[in-house]
């Protein structure tokens, strides 16, 4: 095991026995699919996942960004492994029909891969 890979970033491995997603460049664990509120969201280059919570991530600048559903709040969220965008946050929507989206995550289907734990061997 090379400790310099573990320096490098602060990435943690949690989750170990959920199916969870995980960043499809460089593997780090994501989100929970526990978390996973929906599968119907528009990322910004294709479809987009409503999550509770994320992990191994941080938040960019906040920024006011017209979406479909109108202006929100937002930071991109980004992969601390990678530093790969992934999705975004919603600090706050303005419009009161959106307020649910408030402190969840959307995160790019593309950005990630769904790993289900079916290793045999640990
Ligand atoms: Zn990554």
């Amino acid at each position: 095991m090379n400790p310099s890979a573990y320096t490098k970033n602060q990435v943690v491995s949690v989750f170990q026995d959920h199916p969870r997603f995980i960043c499809a460049t460089c593997s780090a664990v994501l989100a929970l699919q526990d978390e996973l509120i929906s599968k119907s969201f528009s990322g910004r280059d294709g479809r987009g996942y409503l999550i509770h919570s994320a992990v191994n991530v941080k938040l960019g600048e906040k920024e006011d960004r017209s979406l479909l559903t109108g202006v929100h709040t937002v930071a991109d969220v980004f992969c601390v492994g990678c530093n790969d965008r992934i999705g975004w946050y919603y600090h706050k929507a303005a419009d009161q029909s959106q307020k649910y989206k408030e402190g969840k995550y959307l995160l790019e289907r593309e950005k990630m891969v769904k790993e289900n734990n079916w290793k045999l061997d640990n």
